[in-house]
């Protein structure tokens, strides 16, 4: 069998006003993450680490910022034409784990659906998909609220 392992991450900073989407689902918040797309951090991150494990060029690189085709773009639809370059390529998901870096709002009741879209944009058992919620202390930019980081490690096999 061949395995590969992958690494993603990706931040976004939190500002008034923005709808908050995470994980491919809006929370009720304040802020939100500003970006040319929704400004989905967990789904970049899993994006970057599915093409790092292929071995494909990373999210920038495929889908640009300067691209007005990208503005605003639900970050689902970027994951599931990532995955399908993923299954092209003969590789299919075997797990994937992910730390979510966020002062608030708190993620805890969030989880589970989050992994529930996730689990079916890259059709697997939502078991395969870990997610963890991490605060920032209050203290750094994390934990000031001013941005959302995410890393997130994925592995392929065929
Ligand atoms: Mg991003």
């Amino acid at each position: 069998m061949n395995i590969r392992i992958g690494l993603g991450t990706d931040s976004h900073r939190l500002e008034q006003g923005i709808p908050f989407v995470l994980g491919g689902i809006f929370i009720p918040f304040d802020k939100g993450p500003a970006g040319h797309s929704d400004g989905d951090a967990l789904l970049h991150a899993i994006c970057d680490a599915l093409l790092g494990a292929a071995g494909l060029p990373d999210i920038g690189r495929n889908f640009p910022d300067t691209d007005p085709a990208f503005k605003g773009a639900d970050s689902k639809q970027l994951l599931k034409k990532v995955f399908e370059m993923i299954k092209k390529e003969g590789w299919k998901l075997g797990n994937l784990d992910c730390s979510i870096h966020l002062q608030l709002p708190k993620l805890a009741p969030h989880i589970d659906e989050m992994k529930a879209v996730i689990a079916n944009l890259l059709e697997t058992d939502p078991s395969n998909i870990g997610l963890k919620a991490k605060t920032g202390e209050k203290t750094g930019p994390v934990g000031e609220g001013r941005v959302v980081e995410v890393v997130a490690v994925c592995l392929l096999v065929k």
